[in-house]
This record gives C-alpha cells, structure tokens and sequence, in this order.
C-alpha cells in the first residue's frame, strides 16, 4: 500500500494548516464555551474550495481523492474539534451519499449547493429508541397521494405522489444549521434491513420539520447535536435517494467511508494535543530543568507520538483502500478504532503534561480530551467497532 502524498496532498494540507492556525485556532476555545456555530469559517473553507473534498468537480467539489480528504480533516481537528465534527458530518455523511447513490437531478439541486458550500447537510440515522441498533427505527414514510393534486384524478395521482415521514430523530449534527438532511425512515415494515429508505428533506421549507432540542455536551458544543421532530413532513417522490429499501446497505456504505473521517478527525486531535504538550514540556522549568527532560515526561510523549503515527498510518491504509475501489469496511472500523482511542488517551496525557494549568481552560488540552470521548462514541461505539471487526475477521 503507497501512502506516498503527492505535491497537490502536500499542497492542499499546508493551505488548510495555514488557514487553521490563523483563522481556527485563536476562537477555538471562545466558540467552544459560547456553544457558538462558526459561520464564517465554513464560508472561508468554501472559499478555499474545501466543503467538497471528495465530492466530483462536476457537481461543485475539489474531485479529491479521500486521502487529501482525510488530510484535510486531520488539520481541522489539530485546532478544533467542534469545526471538525460539522465539516466531516457535512461531507462524509450529508454530501457523499448524494454523489454515490443520487441521480443527475438530485445531485444538480442537492449536491452541488452542499459541495460548493452555501449551506451546510446533516445525515439522520439515530433515533431516541435506536442507536448502535440503527435499523430497529420508528421513523416512517408512508406513500399519499399529494395534498394539492389527490383524490380528483389518476392522472394527478400519477406525478403526484408523495411520501409523509413521521418520527423523531436524536443527536443529528448540523441538523439546525442544514439546507438538507438525509433521513433514514421506514418504508416497510416487514422487510427489516430492506424495509429502509433514505430521503431528501429540507428543513427550511418542507413543512413539520421541527429542531426541539439543540444538546449542551461535555465538549464539541460549537458543532450543534439536535433532536428533530418530523411531523406529517411531506416530500415528493423525487426526494427519495436511490430506491425504496435501499437506506440500509446505503448506510453501510456511508458509515465505511464516514469512519475514515472520524479517524483522520481523531488523528489531528491528538496530534494537536500532543504539540501542545510537547511545547509546553521544553518551557517549564521544575527542579531546576525543563520537565522534559524528566525520564517520565520523555516516555509519555513518546508514546503519544507512537500512537498518533500508528493512527495515522491506518487512517491512510484506509483511505488508500477507499480510493482503489476495494472493500474497506475492515480498514476503516480499524482505523476509527484505533485512531479514536488514541485521540482520547493522547489528550489526557497532554492534560497530565501541562500539570494544573492543564486543567484550565486557559490551556487547549482540556478541550482536545472532552472533544476526543465523541470519536469513540459518534459513528458507531467502539464496541460496535469490535463487532463489526470481528464479523470481518470471521470471528
Ligand atoms: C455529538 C454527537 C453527534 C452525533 N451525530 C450524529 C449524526 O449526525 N447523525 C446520526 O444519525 N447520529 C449521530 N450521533 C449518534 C451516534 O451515532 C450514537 O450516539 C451512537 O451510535 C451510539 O448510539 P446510542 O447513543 O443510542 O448508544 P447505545 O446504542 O444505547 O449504546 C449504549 C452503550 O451500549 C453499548 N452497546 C450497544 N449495543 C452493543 C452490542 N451489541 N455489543 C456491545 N455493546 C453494545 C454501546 O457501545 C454503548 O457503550 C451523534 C452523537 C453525538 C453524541
């Protein structure tokens, strides 16, 4: 496997780092406690052509591969969790099913304003009821005639059909700042697995969509985690993504690419934990030397560096695997795994560095260490990461 960058990865990664370090990073924190949507950064990340990484320059993306993809999602999160969370919600989990499974159409009215970035997306998988068991949902879709055109004739029935969704989804990240979010909703009951469809949904304009909580969290709180209520919302036909029983394998797909996110999301935090603590250990002085040159100190950055390479190492694999077409859903649980419990233990580490100062929310570590607990939550459990593993193993 050849995670040899090329001069364009290397090109982009340092234009992102520039832009963290200068624009991300001094509001970092004040985002954090103002429970604060930064706006005006991901309207410079659009800017910069950055909304749309992997998305097709046809429909308003870079045309990345998922390794630049990935490099960019690493930079974001060594300043900012919060920034990170929304931006790879925004692309792996609310732009990219639109690319792989939409038709022309929906891509021209859906994609491109997501990829080009005049609005965020939210993706709409978990509900109150159902979360590492996804697919056990109440969400429903039912197919009416529409409102307007029903009831007085076949011929109005016929392109009018719509479907009626009814449910409640929970902690749906950018769902009150989207343009569009893909729910995940039952379209049979009978079938399990293939009874799941995904559609198109606006919250701005399709009537009975309802953001009823936006969640206060132990970190990541200038990305917001809300609670949707749908209520007799009504779309018309052509919001349905793909096929009706499509919304599972969809899903599958979509988390396969969406882990190597949260990987490379979890990489940059603990590598912005680390060089923070790194700094910091040549400053201060105890007992008359730099307390890096304590034997203790030594040791736990070593071992914070070993860990971030080994994550990193498996995030590319992963990414790599994803751009040559092969079947990834090993490498990127892997990936999200390892990477996400590095993120946290790293953080932690950086915390004890820093001694009490470390503590304060003067000093970043604190921040990376609340903000690293979601990556082993977000996007399936690290237990659900054990399951899937070994179902991939055989076990
Ligand atoms: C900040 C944030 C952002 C999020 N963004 C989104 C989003 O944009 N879209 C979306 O759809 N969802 C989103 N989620 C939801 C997230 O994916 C779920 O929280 C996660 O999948 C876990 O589901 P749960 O919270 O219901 O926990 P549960 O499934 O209730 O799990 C509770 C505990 O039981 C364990 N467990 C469950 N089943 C098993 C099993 N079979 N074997 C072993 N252990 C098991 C879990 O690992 C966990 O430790 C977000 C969550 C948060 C906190």
């Amino acid at each position: 496997m050849d995670f040899e960058l090329s001069d364009e990865h290397r090109m982009i990664q340092k234009t992102v780092r520039d832009f963290c370090e200068t624009e991300i990073e001094p509001i970092a924190q004040e985002i954090e406690e103002e429970h604060r949507f930064p706006d005006e950064i991901f309207d410079q990340l659009a800017e910069l052509d950055m909304m749309g990484v992997p998305i097709s320059e046809e429909y308003g993306g870079l045309g990345g591969d998922t390794l630049m993809y990935s490099l960019v999602a690493e930079e974001i999160g060594r300043v900012s969790g919060s920034v990170g969370l929304s931006y790879v919600a925004h692309v792996s989990l609310a732009s990219k099913p639109l690319e792989l499974f939409g038709t022309e159409e929906q891509k021209e009215r859906w994609l491109r304003p997501l990829a080009e970035g005049e609005h965020m997306g939210g993706w709409a998988l978990t509900e109150p009821g159902s979360g590492s068991d996804a697919s056990d949902m109440d969400t429903t879709a039912e197919k009416r005639e529409a409102e307007a055109a029903g009831r007085s004739g076949v011929a109005a029935a016929k392109d009018g059909d719509e479907w009626v969704l009814n449910g409640t989804k929970q902690f749906i990240t950018n769902a009150n700042e989207a343009g569009s979010v893909l729910v995940k909703a039952v379209t049979d009951t009978d079938a399990g697995y293939d009874g799941i469809s995904t559609f198109i949904v606006d919250p701005q304009e399709d009537d009975g969509f309802e953001v009823t909580t936006v969640w206060d969290k132990m970190g990541l709180n200038a990305s917001p985690t809300c609670e949707i209520q749908l209520e007799n919302v009504r779309v018309s036909e052509d919001r349905l993504l793909g096929e009706t029983g499509d919304g599972w394998d969809q899903t599958k797909k979509t988390l396969d690419g969406g882990r190597i996110s949260i990987a490379a999301l979890s990489t940059g935090l603990a590598q912005g934990a680390y060089d923070h603590a790194k700094e910091y250990s040549q400053e201060r002085e105890q007992f008359g030397q730099p307390i890096s040159e304590f034997d203790a100190i030594r040791d736990k950055l070593v071992d914070m560096h070993r860990k971030i390479e080994r994550a990193r190492l498996l995030t590319h694999q992963a990414a790599t695997t994803y751009d040559a077409g092969e079947p990834v859903t090993r490498e990127s649980a892997l990936a999200k795994l390892d990477a996400s419990e590095a993120a946290r233990e790293v953080a932690e580490d950086a915390v004890q560095v820093l001694g009490g100062y470390g503590y304060t929310t003067d000093f970043a570590p604190q921040r990376f260490y609340r903000d690293a607990k979601l990556m082993e939550i977000g996007e399936g459990t690290s237990e659900i990461q054990h399951l899937v593993i070994g179902r991939e193993l055989g076990l």
